[in-house]
């Protein structure tokens, strides 16, 4: 019987460690001062279970293993602190747009632009004709006027940045009048009565939830009145008796009054969707042309690009953004810049944009296509999951999402898994499986519906990695 005195000595020294075979390229790779602190972390836990008498540590210590054993629990220890958290996974929930996934995937023209101007210094702020300093916007500017027919643009970080821009630059200490049925809420922190606070502006609530009428604008003008505002209702509808105010009208008015019409359209498009047989969604040319002064929207929902707020309008109103100190605190990014000016160039292609752009080939994929995929996948996924569920192939619908036209489904084609279970244990059983999914290594994420684990297959483009890792799948 080992002694704990004796075996606190046979503990080997961290430096030992180290230069143990299975440390020695660890440390080769990520450098010795994360393995020194494991090691030591590994050690001192032995130590500790030794002191406390745990018989079965004694032994262990004590064995012919345990080097191996300490070893290899510092790597487990190590690679898991110098692996990313950050992963990419199969979003097969069936809504295209899906914020929490990272919304839009780049067109490679995009990730070019990216690597390129991640890896080397560039014209970023910088005129190479007068050698003198430049403007970020440049670059995007000219081609979004062309596309969008604006006098001018600007972008920032995001569009909750770009709403929050225009307000504090064009309302600050003054009124904005929306109508009380689009005080909308999206994604729970974007709020528009809390950024209307955050911008320094007095909310001013029109007409009423289901209707609102002109002349209820009408009559909230005043002396303080700086900006009519629509907002779009980006992830609701309200359907029956209802009315509100065409952005027409609203431009008309807000002219007479000397006041500024803004619409913030949270998704906004630059190409009529109904020409890839697609729902409609208001393009920011349609707003622009029905007379508003400045449009924001965003550049990763249906736009298709990396996270960006887009803000075009009129050129003396977007000059006053542009001078707003806050434009520099929510300011595009050089990487981001990169990837949207490309993504806004393929728009000057519009006939070619669903076979480049990720997002719109998505959108657009044939349910024949998908239903092919799902036929293929078939008898690898029965397989894979035999013991627990039985798989269908099943019509189903999935949503645009990030708010675009909330109501309007596109017909797909999902594995409908349902679990053998006892009565009872359904539940449990369906839980565990859908964790067992997203346990795999890259993660595969469904959605439960109604006692099923339904995989939608429109968003599925790496099927080889899907197959391979499907015989990885455990239930705990
Ligand atoms: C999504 C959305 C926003 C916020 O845009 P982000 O790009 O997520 O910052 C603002 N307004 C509307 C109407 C939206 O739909």
């Amino acid at each position: 019987m080992a002694s704990p005195a004796n075996a606190f000595k046979s503990l080997p020294s961290v430096d030992k460690l180290l230069h143990s075979e299975p440390l020695h390229q660890l440390v080769g790779r990520v450098g010795h001062v994360a393995v020194k602190i494991a090691a030591r972390e590994q050690l001192e836990k032995v130590r500790n279970a030794m002191a406390d008498g745990n018989g079965e540590t004694l032994s262990w210590v004590k064995s012919a293993s345990f080097l191996k054993d300490i070893c290899s629990a510092i790597v487990i220890v190590v690679e898991a602190e110098f692996s990313s958290s950050l992963i990419p996974v199969f979003n097969l929930t069936g809504t295209v747009v899906h914020t929490n996934l990272g919304r839009a995937r780049l067109p490679v023209e995009a990730i070019t632009a990216m690597q390129v101007a991640a890896s080397e210094s560039t014209n970023l702020e910088y005129d190479l004709e007068s050698g003198s300093r430049g403007d970020r916007d440049t670059h995007i500017e000219a081609n979004l006027c062309r596309i969008t027919g604006a006098e001018a643009a600007t972008v920032v970080n995001n569009n909750a940045a770009a709403v929050l821009l225009v307000l504090n630059t064009l309302a600050t200490d003054r009124e904005v009048l929306i109508s009380r049925g689009e005080l909308v809420e999206i994604g729970g922190t974007f709020r528009i009565p809390d950024i209307m606070k955050s911008a320094n502006c007095t909310l001013i609530e029109i007409g009423t939830t289901n209707r609102t009428h002109l002349r209820d604008y009408e009559a909230a003008i005043t002396a303080k009145t700086a900006l009519i505002m629509k907002v779009h209702t980006s992830n609701y509808e309200i359907r029956g008796f209802v009315n509100s105010v065409a952005e027409s009208e609203l431009s008309v008015l807000a002219k007479a009054n000397k006041i500024p019409f803004i619409s913030d359209l949270g998704s906004g498009t630059l190409i009529d969707l109904t020409k890839f047989d697609l729902p409609h969604e208001a393009t920011v040319q349609e707003t622009l042309r029905a007379g508003a002064n400045i449009v924001t929207f965003s550049g990763d929902k249906l736009l298709g690009g990396p996270q960006a707020g887009i803000i075009v309008g009129d050129a003396e109103l977007v000059r006053k953004i542009k001078r707003n100190p806050l434009k520099r605190a929510l300011r595009i990014d050089k990487i981001t810049l990169a990837a949207l000016t490309e993504v806004i160039s393929l728009y000057k292609d519009p006939h070619r944009l669903n076979s480049r752009l990720p997002l719109l080939a998505d959108l657009t994929r044939a349910v024949a296509e998908i239903e092919e995929l799902a036929k293929q996948l078939l008898p690898i996924m029965q397989a894979s999951v035999k013991e627990w569920a039985e798989v269908l192939i099943k019509p189903c619908h999935s949503q645009i999402g990030s708010g675009s036209l909330p109501l309007d489904l596109l017909p797909s084609i999902a594995f409908e898994l349902i679990p053998i279970a006892k009565k009872g244990q359904t539940d449990e059983l369906l839980n565990n499986l859908a964790r067992g999914f997203r346990r795999l290594p890259k993660p595969v994420i469904g959605r439960i519906h109604d006692g099923r684990l339904i995989l939608d297959l429109r968003c599925l483009r790496d099927t080889e990695t899907f197959q391979r890792q499907l015989a990885n799948l455990r239930l705990s």
